[in-house]
């Protein structure tokens, strides 16, 4: 770690709309921005870390934010991106914690760089990437994951973790489960391909684009391209409407338990989640419990895709998280299946 002691800026009352996708206007007491790993180690140094535990922010893209925090908020906006080494086949890549994850998919495929294509626009930072391990059309961070840098609160130590200590699952790692809150990662490695690419382009979805679009052996640059043109035509703009994407993750449960919904309800759909285990969409469970695009007061669920909560305007985090509430306890009534927050709820 880099030794220069430098203070990071501290802002005081601070409306954390622009800071989080759900446009929530809660307050922050303290508002610390962190651009670069040395800040930590600052504050850490002025016992900070043993007065309080901050609320870790990036994008602000996976967090209900559900009343005015008292706690300070540490912004990560370390910025950087760095090959390490480069093979025939494959590139080690780095980023700062604060980079916005689009610009590093970006700026990967425009170098060549294969494995992270698919995940174009997902919102938010690099440095949260591996706190849910990321996915969508079929790829996960885990995929191209190396290891990532962390700053370890508690002892002030940094900390090197491989992907096999990061426990990553669907939607899930080891920062969500034991180490949640323990640790304030700063750079994340991947390694990448380089050409010849492989491409995964098994999601329907993607291969429906190729056809209609005369695409008969897609490069990375379109895979990406189609995922960039598809997600804009499905998931609501944070920009127009305040949203964080799925509220909820898609519940697994036991073949049996499957088994007698499709009794009852035929055409639910479902995907093999491992030995024994069936995924299910919650987005179809939601909207079966009728609640797809309904509005109540200033919430509601977006009229194309039940799963994603938004925020018409106005809404409190304790409303939206009151609405999400309801919903779960409807679909439990409904269906027996209980719907896990994918979102991170802070209070
Ligand atoms: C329209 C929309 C579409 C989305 N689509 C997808 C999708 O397809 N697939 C998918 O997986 N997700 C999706 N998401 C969710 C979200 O984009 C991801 O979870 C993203 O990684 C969150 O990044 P962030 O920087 O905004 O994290 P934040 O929301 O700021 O934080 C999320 C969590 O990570 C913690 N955290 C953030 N940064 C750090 C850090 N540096 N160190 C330690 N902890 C940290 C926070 O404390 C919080 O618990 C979507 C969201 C939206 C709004």
């Amino acid at each position: 770690m880099n030794t220069s002691i430098t203070k990071p800026p501290v802002q005081e009352n601070i409306n954390l709309s622009p800071y989080n996708t759900l446009r929530v206007e809660a307050k922050a007491d303290q508002f610390i921005t962190i651009s670069e790993p040395s800040q930590l180690l600052a504050i850490y140094n002025k016992d900070f870390f043993k007065k309080y535990s901050p609320v870790i922010l990036g994008g602000g893209s996976n967090v209900l934010i559900k009343s005015d925090l008292k706690q300070p908020v540490l912004k990560i906006s370390i910025p950087g991106i760095e090959i390490i080494h480069e093979r025939d086949k494959e590139i080690l890549i780095k980023s700062g914690a604060g980079v916005t994850w689009h610009d590093f998919v970006s700026f990967c495929v425009e170098k060549g760089f294969g494995g992270i294509e698919n995940l174009a626009l997902i919102p938010g930072t690099v440095g949260a990437a591996p706190i849910q391990n990321i996915g969508a059309y079929g790829v996960e961070l885990k995929d191209t994951f190396h290891s990532l840098k962390a700053f370890l609160p508690e002892t002030g130590e940094e900390r090197v973790f491989s992907i096999n200590e990061c426990d990553f699952g669907y939607r899930d790692s080891i920062f969500k489960k034991s180490l949640k809150g323990k640790v304030i990662i700063t750079e994340v490695t991947l390694r990448l391909q380089k050409p010849p690419h492989t491409i995964e382009d098994s999601y329907y979805a993607l291969q429906e684009y190729f056809q209609s679009n005369g695409i008969k052996s897609p490069t990375i640059k379109d895979v990406f391209n189609a995922v960039v043109e598809i997600r804009e035509s499905k998931l609501p703009n944070p920009e127009l409407i305040g949203n964080a994407g799925s509220f909820f993750k898609n519940p697994i449960v036991e073949v049996s338990v499957y088994q007698k919904l499709k009794q009852q309800y035929p055409s639910i759909p479902s995907f093999e989640a491992g030995a024994g285990k069936i995924k299910i969409p919650a987005g179809w469970l939601i909207e079966q419990a009728g609640w797809k695009g309904k509005k109540v007061g200033n919430v509601g669920t977006y009229k194309n895709q039940a799963l994603v909560l938004v925020n018409h305007g106005g809404a409190t985090g304790e409303e939206i998280y009151e609405h999400a509430m309801k919903i779960r306890e409807s679909v439990k009534e409904k269906f027996g299946v209980e719907l896990d927050p994918e979102v991170n709820v802070i209070s």
